[in-house]
């Protein structure tokens, strides 16, 4: 590992600016530290808010990330009140945490980190801490002992597994006094600590001993294959990916019926490798490489026995008892482990492996099982590396159990903001790119949901995804090109969705054409034109739609942006009404077909909906006003003043009115046609 300190970068930075500077370094080195795990400090002199000069120790933030890491994420506690608890033999956490609390130089700040003792009570001005692969896969084995002594001499002090808490604290405090010729601290199935009289030190002697513990993994590796060769033969890529997304729904539903989870499939090299490997059924029970994975990961991953993956059927039998015994020893695992205060809240797996196929993996949203999928990454490279030196070995199950279960580790989640309403849920939108549609989109992400945005214009589509992923967040949207009247491509669209997350759970299909002509005039092709986008494209993405949710058993809601036209027809717009009416027919189908499957199905029916429409285009404009026997330039006025409330119809009213019907708040509500045009009489459903 190469030091990334430039010389240039920090010069003139403030203490806590150089902090940030080198946090974010070992931060964006995911082999050092991955999704929050980590810490840094550095003790300095504060004024206080009486002006008094006092020695403050700045460390990481409970539940902050390193590579993101701000000044802000670093709440300052005064170094008197910790080197007062060196006179204590232990402390239990919750105490600790309150304490810390007392001494904070700002209060309400940050909570300091689980790990603040630790920094604390040594001496040294700067102080890294990483959970390094490289040095994971030298102790995790039934010999950390030589291994170390063989690759640092006595450079280093090992300590044993003992969680995070006062008591390790403790014992690497007194470790290092007693050593003082020693350059960093190893904990065993945890990390690294290093320090220095500058932050600068102490992150180039983090690089140091890392670099060294890589040199001796890439010396043991040279030549050799880390797993053995595949015991369940690789599918090519295109034959494992139409099996995950044939496995894929049937799994989300299995995986959450009480809370639906957003699950990832990954099927990189690595990965593949590791998966339909001999060492996979057995290494992988193990345990986990660090106490922190633990958390997103839980201790085992669920490894799918089978002999061959190029079976439908059989592999969904297979992943199905694989399950069903998972949770059973999850929960004997939970009995035999609980503390006072404990409750198993989920019992089934957050990683599935599958030979032959890969790997799926299962968050409250993409992020997290995108950070689930990053953490099992690396847990196969310490396995691999750690086969090497031994037989690889965890932290035990009753310490995995209190690191997962551990009140202190908990609090970090609960940081996240409470979930919202379409939260877990994934929605696919069609003519996502502009008006009703986008509308539709950026309504339902608001609302919680990942949102797949497609449209024939697939740059629209694009940015409109991307619109989204900035207002609420990473991995929350993706935009794809689809052209409804094509099965393939709506077929195409449907497996990158399921690949992506898993599944689906509401279906806004809205995509529309208008072709405005008196019969006599109008031309074959315009009128079939509007039947395959305005009727066929609604089957092609509902029929697509049904057969995921039903494969996933969870429910669903399909809502039909169709149109007034439906209840009453305009003269001269008979391709457009005829196809939408059959729309509308589908869609009741829809809720006879689906109800069974809890899958619900209605209709918004908008009028006049101009802003960001491609609907109204300049042509159908002019149509529609000489059909109605006025002006183009007053046609938007001339329909807000045709209905009740002479009102405008907005893309934003329309949305509205689709987040209720894909969302629980219609939960008993089938069949139903809402209308958003203003109130206009001839249009009431009835
Ligand atoms: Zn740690």
């Amino acid at each position: 590992m190469l030091s990334r300190w430039d010389d240039a970068g920090p010069a003139g930075l403030s203490e806590l600016d150089l902090l940030v500077y080198a946090s974010r370094l070992i931060g964006s080195e995911p082999s050092l530290v991955v999704w929050g795990g980590g810490n840094t400090s550095i003790k300095s002199v504060e004024r206080d808010y009486r002006d008094r000069a006092v020695r403050v120790l700045r460390v990481k933030g409970s539940g902050s990330d390193l590579k993101s890491i701000q000044k802000k994420d670093f709440p300052g506690v005064r170094l008197d009140d910790i080197h007062a608890l060196l006179d204590r033999q232990d402390m239990a956490d919750q105490e600790m945490v309150s304490y810390l609390a007392h001494g904070l130089i700002e209060p309400g700040g940050a909570r300091p980190s689980i790990e603040t003792l630790l920094h604390g009570f040594l001496p040294h001005y700067a102080i890294v801490h990483t959970h390094a692969d490289a040095i994971v896969s030298l102790t995790n084995t039934d010999r950390p002992r030589a291994t170390l002594e063989s690759v640092y001499g006595r450079d280093v002090i090992r300590l044993t597994y003992r969680r995070p808490g006062f008591r390790i604290s403790r014992e690497v405090a007194d470790a290092v006094a007693a050593n003082p010729g020693a350059k960093a601290v190893v904990l065993e199935k945890h990390g690294t600590i290093n320090w220095g009289a500058t932050v600068r030190e102490a992150y180039e002697a983090t690089i140091e001993l890392i670099s060294r513990a890589e040199d001796a993994i890439a010396a043991r590796k040279r030549g050799r294959r880390v797993f053995g060769p595949p015991r369940v033969g690789p599918l090519a890529p295109a034959e494992r990916r139409a099996l995950a997304v044939a496995l894929a729904p049937r799994l989300r539903g299995r995986l959450g019926p009480s809370r639906r989870v957003i699950l990832t499939y990954d099927d990189s090299p690595a990965v593949v490798e590791f998966a339909s490997s001999p060492e996979a059924a057995t290494l992988s029970q193990v345990g986990p490489s660090t106490p922190d994975h633990t958390i997103y990961t839980k201790r085992l991953p669920c490894c799918v026995p089978v002999e061959r993956a190029d079976d439908p059927e059989a592999l969904w039998a297979a992943v199905d008892r694989s399950l069903e015994a998972f949770v059973k020893d999850y929960t004997a695992y939970f009995e035999a482990n609980r503390f006072e205060g404990a409750e198993l809240v989920d019992p089934l797996p957050r990683v599935v492996l599958v030979p032959g196929l890969g790997m799926f993996t299962a968050g409250r949203d993409r992020r997290t099982s995108g950070i689930v999928s990053d953490i099992y990454h690396h847990t196969i490279d310490v396995l691999g590396s750690a086969s090497l030196f031994g037989q690889y070995m965890s932290l035990g199950a009753k310490d995995a159990f209190d690191v997962e279960y551990w009140p202190l580790e908990l609090y970090k989640l609960t940081l996240a903001p409470p979930e919202k309403e379409l939260a877990r849920r994934i929605a696919l939108v069609t003519g996502g790119a502009s008006g009703i549609g986008k509308a539709v989109a950026h309504t339902l992400a608001a609302a919680g949901a990942h949102v797949v945005v497609t449209d024939v214009d697939e740059a629209g589509a694009t940015r409109a995804a991307d619109e989204i992923v900035t207002r609420v967040g990473g991995g929350r949207a993706m935009g794809i090109a689809m052209d409804v009247t094509s099965e393939s491509a709506v077929r195409a669209a449907f497996e990158a969705t399921v690949l992506a997350y898993g599944g689906l759970d509401i279906l806004v299909s809205n995509a529309g054409v208008a072709h405005s002509a008196p019969v006599v005039r109008m031309q074959l092709g315009d009128w079939l034109h509007s039947f395959a986008v305005n009727a066929t494209g609604h089957f092609l993405v509902a029929r697509e739609a049904m057969r995921t949710l039903v494969a996933q058993g969870l429910g669903g809601a399909l809502v039909f942006v169709a149109t007034k036209n439906v209840m009453s027809p305009g003269k001269d717009f008979a391709a457009y009404s005829a196809a939408k009416a059959a729309e509308a027919q589908l869609a009741k189908v829809l809720a006879l077909e689906g109800a069974p499957h809890g899958i619900r199905s209605n209709i918004v029916n908008p009028d006049a909906v101009f802003r960001d429409s491609k609907l109204w285009s300049p042509d159908v404009r002019r149509e529609r006003a000489a059909a109605q026997g006025i002006d183009p330039d007053d046609i938007e006025e001339f329909y807000r003043k045709r209905n009740l409330l002479a009102v405008r119809i907005l893309p934003e009213d329309v949305a509205e009115a689709v987040l209720f019907l894909a969302s629980d708040r219609s939960s008993k509500t089938t069949g139903c046609t809402l209308t958003v045009d203003g109130g206009v009489k001839d249009a009431f459903p009835r």
